[in-house]
């Protein structure tokens, strides 16, 4: 059983209340010193092989946190080439940063090229181009879909067999003509089988898929086993079991190496599992309204600053971070958006009042880099606490932030 909020009226020692009087609300803070934990612990399960892990910079953009990943060791896993430009940016080595993407053009891959990123792809139509053009001058990692079902929600299960992602295990033998044919210098397998490892043997078998097909690749360097590392949202969570995962792959990842004749790497490029915990999104409560069907809590955000309650239909923990010790009641949180955007049906908080600031918890994955200025919205300005000290790392946008691109014709004037 996980506890939330042993301590959920501060955040990395500085109590909410001040954050909120500091940097006003909607606000997201991010605790570096939870990152630092959890990727400490990957590294720590993991230890039994040469594993590197890539922060999947996608679940939080903000570059002072890809630099702050940086500083403690970690590469990058980026999923478009603006994701590579930022990891540039923070000071990344190219070396370190995998670039993974699904159904862009063979011209954004050239970009990625030029970089001096890896190289990840997931198609046999633009892996032929890519072989043509650069035949085995430049090393490349092809993504396998092993067809595991890792669970989760089916919009983030990318293992199934209708998903976008990957190419088909049953696909092998008109993989390895193209190879074959332009000349291709495979250096990795890549595999990212969904969001949630439920069950490590699951993993496991996917993890097999992949090195019986590794005979096809006499050039690998890596192995690349994506992300799934799930976390606890709700308070009776479970979470995947790194370190039992950590023992039985490494084992027979090395046994593997042994088989294969050479000591290659083991990559993961976790997101979720290093920066949802650390972050919480604060929103203060502008209306209460009792309806005949229940006390609605509205607060002053919405679908627009959080989205995964309504696109994933996920659960994040709320509290009631301005009334710690108030009477038990039911409400029903939503946003202020027009659209339906319901944030938790019928949570248990401490008395909720017009004011107050509500606490949810785990938002810093998918939380800021989902946002949007729907309704016209500005985005929440973002707060890092990093060794005791509190930093304001993004703004709060203003109107001239929604109108910077829009011109206005004479025509209308
Ligand atoms: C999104 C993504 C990840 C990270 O997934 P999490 O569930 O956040 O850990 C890793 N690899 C790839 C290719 C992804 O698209």
């Amino acid at each position: 059983m996980i506890q939330f909020n042993n301590d959920a009226y501060r955040i990395g020692g500085i109590p909410v209340q001040d954050l909120c009087d500091k940097y006003g609300a909607p606000l997201y803070v991010y605790d570096a010193a939870i990152m630092e934990r959890q990727y400490n612990q990957l590294k720590n399960a993991f230890s039994g092989a040469n594993t590197k892990i890539k922060f999947a910079c996608k679940a939080l953009n903000n570059i002072n946190v890809l630099k702050f990943f940086k500083n403690i060791g970690a590469g990058l896993d980026t999923v478009s080439i603006q994701e590579v430009w930022m990891g540039v940016r923070a000071g990344f080595d190219p070396k370190n940063i995998i670039y993974t993407p699904n159904c862009v053009s063979l011209e954004e891959i050239e970009l990625a090229v030029k970089e001096g990123v890896q190289i990840n792809i997931d198609n046999i139509s633009i892996l032929e181009q890519f072989g043509h053009k650069y035949g085995n001058t430049v090393p490349v990692c092809v993504r396998i879909n092993p067809h595991v079902m890792a669970g989760g929600n089916i919009n983030i299960s990318t293992g199934h067999i209708d998903s976008k992602f990957g190419i088909s295990i049953y696909q092998m033998r008109h993989l390895e003509r193209v190879i074959k044919s332009e000349k291709i210098r495979v250096n990795g397998l890549h595999m990212h089988t969904g969001s949630d490892i439920l069950d490590v043997d699951v993993f496991l078998r996917a993890a097999e898929i992949l090195f019986e097909v590794t005979d096809h690749f006499p050039d690998l360097e890596f192995i690349d086993f994506g992300s799934g590392f799930k976390v606890p949202y709700k308070p009776d969570d479970y979470q995947t079991d790194v370190d039992a995962l950590g023992v039985k792959l490494t084992s027979t990842f090395n046994d593997f190496c042994k088989t294969y004749g050479r000591n290659l790497e083991l990559w993961f490029e976790p997101g979720k599992f290093l920066v949802s915990q650390s972050g919480t999104f604060l929103a203060k409560v502008n209306v209460i309204k009792q309806t005949t069907a229940t006390v609605f809590a509205g607060i002053d955000s919405g679908m627009n600053h959080l989205i995964r309650p309504m696109f994933y239909n996920s659960y994040h923990h709320i509290t009631n971070v301005s009334n710690p010790e108030g009477t038990q009641r039911l409400y029903t949180i939503v946003g202020y958006i027009c659209e339906t955007d319901t944030f938790g049906w019928d949570r248990k908080l401490s008395e909720v009042r017009e004011g107050d600031i509500l606490a949810f918890h785990n938002a810093g994955a998918y939380g800021f880099t989902m946002s949007s200025n729907y309704n016209s919205r500005f985005r929440p300005a973002e707060v890092m606490i990093y060794k005791g000290q509190d930093y304001l790392i993004r703004k709060r946008e203003t109107l001239d932030d929604i109108l910077r691109n829009q011109i206005e014709i004479e025509a209308l004037i």
